[in-house]
């Protein structure tokens, strides 16, 4: 028998129960029993739901109330010192949460990306004095949960290797890998305690495979899996599991390794099957991630069971199916999306109707393709009639792709000229002082935004209340000092979906919730069709916001490539064309702008970075399209109409030339939590365009004084010419308050005034 097996469910809930509870919990109005029960119960649910799809092996130990990562910590009892943990008894909730959330006394821990998904984890904080052991008994409690379901639970742990590569040091001098051999045993320990429980598989999770390894981790590898072996132990045995990117380079040392079985990613690496099945070892398992755990359509099942196909004549019952990874990337369930168009709902899979895409597929290996011969038909179907539907062609936009030429991604004339005709324009003092687009979201905007959107306030009354929120973002900024202004947003819940609502070829669901981090969920939109933009989409906004002022008012827009990593996406098509849409769709909104008589177009970027492949050699070919993208965007302008660009972070060393490429004429970003130390790069590349690095962190609450920006700002104009610089914070300030933001940009203001006088 072939068997079928999940690598991972989304833990959150269809109706984001789980979310629910944990900020019940954090709010006071649930215990810590309460909490822990509606956990219990989701699990169950899920775990019934997987066997009733007809999955043969059921993950048990993907859940976390907050994080995986976090989970690993807790387990292994790796809690930094900083949080003071009680050097006896378990890792307790309030442990937990302190770690992911923070505490009075002590910051959170860091989050960062999970690899390229929007999923963010908890990093694990490293020093020559962290030790292991096991601190926490929860994944044995769900291992006995789900066996008195009559589940016989496969467990899902993070490697040791990932677990160690994905945490970060905290003093100098010490290498993380050299807590490899103080980690092994713990987690052997560990291992046993689940061979002893009756666990006979573990999936253990290895993802860093697809990164680009030197060769002490890699050795590390090695040193970690003969470690976790050992013949004649009581151990369950282990698939090593990988995702996100092919594997195939390391094919020989994981084929070489002691463990039972391979879990290979088919759906972002069709290619790397090949290399496995070459020679792959007689006595392992290979599991094949055949059904894609990071969009949204529904398989083609037709190819995906001749792929199987030709790996059951070589492996025969070692070949197991699944997921690419875990499905905690997908949402939950179709079922609930009932205000989907239907013909789009025919073309969609999330987690639930994957797994029956998985379990129809393990079917038809073991019981021949009769027994599924329906289920392929319809697939079939599904699949023509999404090719040939009208709602995905679009000739006009097809059409102006193919006329594109080199001259469309070009500035009339190089920035230098740009330059004088802006200052002539503009008559800006040095230093310039902005802001990144939103103003705060006050909970009487979304009201009104959450009303108009469910047909409950008239389209005059939301008009007039966004107009009102436009005059006193306006006046603020009067008031504040400010010399460019923009309008605020208050019309946006979300820059993706604000403008994804308005383009064709974008669906909204109304439950595809995507776990972001913790209780955090996201909701991308679905890019189904070409896209194309029937109307102007800010336009209206934006020249009421500079009606109300003698300022410059800076158009805000988000770029082609946020949009793209931001949603799920067409696999119908390559991503670049996809992008090269969406500038276009930009393209023409930048030129209404323009038309209309704003002077400046800020084009947000803010996934730019985000997008890069997780292997360096995939990099350039990225970089290529999305800085083209960008330039279609962003091109299409006179010479002295100035375009704007944001991205929230810093770390742009390796990419450089590439964000240089993007030839904005303002480039603002994210510097203040570095205290400016990454400004250093752009100053020894000689950046040639103009640059605002922000100069206080609007994630936190706390509001610098004038002296710290000012501090900021002469060490920023030691790196950079001050006539290339502007002032401002970090990114925008929809999550902050009137009166924090008042105060804090007055400071601001104050300081570039200081530095400016100066000069
Ligand atoms: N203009 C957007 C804002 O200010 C930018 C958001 C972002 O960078 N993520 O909210
Ligand atoms: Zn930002």
């Amino acid at each position: 028998m072939a068997l079928t097996h999940n690598l991972g469910f989304p833990r959150i809930g269809a109706r984001r129960e789980l979310k629910h509870a944990l900020e019940a919990y954090w709010r006071g109005d649930i215990d810590d029993e309460w909490l822990r029960a509606t956990a219990a119960e989701i699990r169950k649910r899920h775990w019934i739901l997987q066997r009733e799809a007809g999955i043969d092996l059921i993950p048990v130990g993907d859940f976390a109330l907050y994080d995986q990562m976090l989970n690993m910590t807790a387990l292994l009892g790796a809690a930094p010192a900083r949080f003071n943990a009680p050097e006896h008894g378990e890792t307790g909730l309030d442990l937990y949460f302190a770690m992911a959330r923070g505490t009075a006394t002590q910051p959170a821990m860091e989050m960062t990306k999970w690899f390229d998904t929007n999923y963010h984890y908890i990093v694990p904080e490293f020093d020559a004095d962290t030790t292991f052991r096991i601190d926490s008994l929860q994944l044995f409690r769900e291992v006995a949960e789900a066996q008195a379901l009559g589940i016989s639970p496969k467990v899902v742990l993070i490697g040791p290797l990932t677990y160690l590569y994905l945490g970060k040091e905290t003093k100098a001098g010490f290498s993380r890998l050299d807590l490899l051999p103080h980690l092994l045993p713990v987690y052997r320990d560990i291992l046993a305690q689940l061979a002893f429980r009756g666990v006979v598989w573990v999936q253990i999770d290895e993802p860093v495979l697809a990164l680009d390894l030197n060769d002490e981790w890699l050795h590390g590898l090695d040193q970690a899996y003969s470690a976790l072996h050992e013949a004649g132990a009581k151990l369950p045995k282990l698939l090593l599991t990988t995702y996100f990117e092919a594997v195939d380079n390391h094919a020989e040392r994981l084929k070489a390794l002691p463990v039972s079985g391979l879990h290979i990613d088919l759906c972002r690496a069709p290619d790397q099957l090949d290399t496995f099945l070459d020679g792959y070892p007689e006595d392992k398992v290979l599991s094949l991630g055949i059904i894609d755990g990071r969009n949204v359509w529904r398989a083609d099942l037709v190819q995906a069971f001749s792929t199987l196909n030709r790996a059951y004549s070589t492996l025969g019952q070692r070949l197991w199916v699944a997921p690419s990874c875990s499905l905690l990337h997908c949402p939950v369930d179709l079922a609930l999306e009932t205000r989907l168009e239907e013909e789009i709902k025919s073309w969609l899979a999330f987690s639930v109707q994957k797994l029956s895409e998985i379990s129809t597929l393990g079917r038809g290996l073991n019981h021949g393709k009769d027994a599924i011969q329906e289920q392929l038909n319809a697939s079939t179907r599904a699949r023509q009639a999404r090719q040939q539907s009208p709602r995905i062609h679009n000739p006009v936009v097809q059409d102006r792709l193919q006329r594109l030429t080199r001259s469309d991604s070009e500035r009339a004339n190089p920035f230098p000229v740009r330059r004088l005709l802006q200052h002539k324009r503009f008559q800006l003092p040095l230093l310039p002082t902005t802001t990144i687009g939103s103003f705060p979201q006050t909970p009487e905007i979304r009201k009104v935004r959450a009303a108009f959107k469910k047909g409950e306030a008239s389209n005059l009354l939301y008009l007039e209340s966004m107009r009102d929120e436009i005059r006193l973002a306006v006046k603020k900024q009067e008031e504040i000092g400010l010399d460019v202004f923009v309008h605020g947003e208050p019309e946006r819940n979300d820059m993706v979906e604000y403008f994804g609502e308005q383009l064709w070829g974008y669906a909204f669901t109304e439950n595809g919730w995507v776990q972001s981090y913790g209780s955090r969920c996201v909701k991308p939109p679905i890019l189904y069709g070409d896209i194309y933009r029937p109307e102007p989409m800010t336009v209206d906004w934006i020249e009421y916001a500079q009606s109300q002022t003698t300022k410059p008012v800076k158009g805000m827009l988000t770029g082609p490539i946020t949009m793209l990593m931001w949603s799920f996406v067409r696999d119908d098509q390559p991503r670049p064309i996809t992008t090269l849409q969406l500038a276009l769709a930009i393209r023409d909104e930048v030129a209404d702008l323009e038309k209309a008589g704003i002077g400046m177009i800020q084009i947000d970027e803010p996934a730019f970075r985000e997008g890069l492949p997780l292997k360096k050699a995939d990099w350039n070919v990225y970089l290529k399209w999305a800085v083209e993208a960008f330039r279609v965007s962003s091109s299409g302008v006179k010479d002295d109409t100035q375009i704007h660009t944001h991205m929230c972070y810093s770390e742009f060393n390796d990419i450089l030339p590439s964000i240089a490429d993007m030839d904005a004429d303002v480039i603002t970003i994210e510097t203040s939590r570095s205290r400016m130390e990454l400004l250093n790069g752009f100053g020894q590349f000689k950046y040639p365009n103009e640059i605002g690095p922000g100069v206080y962190d609007i994630h936190s609450p706390r509001i610098p004084q004038t002296e710290e920006m000012l501090e900021l700002l002469e060490k920023a104009c030691s790196v950079i010419d001050p006539k290339q610089l502007w002032v401002n914070p970090d990114c925008g300030l929809k999550t902050r308050t009137w009166p924090e933001v008042v105060t804090a940009l007055k400071r601001m203001v104050a300081a570039a005034r200081l530095l400016r006088n100066r000069m």
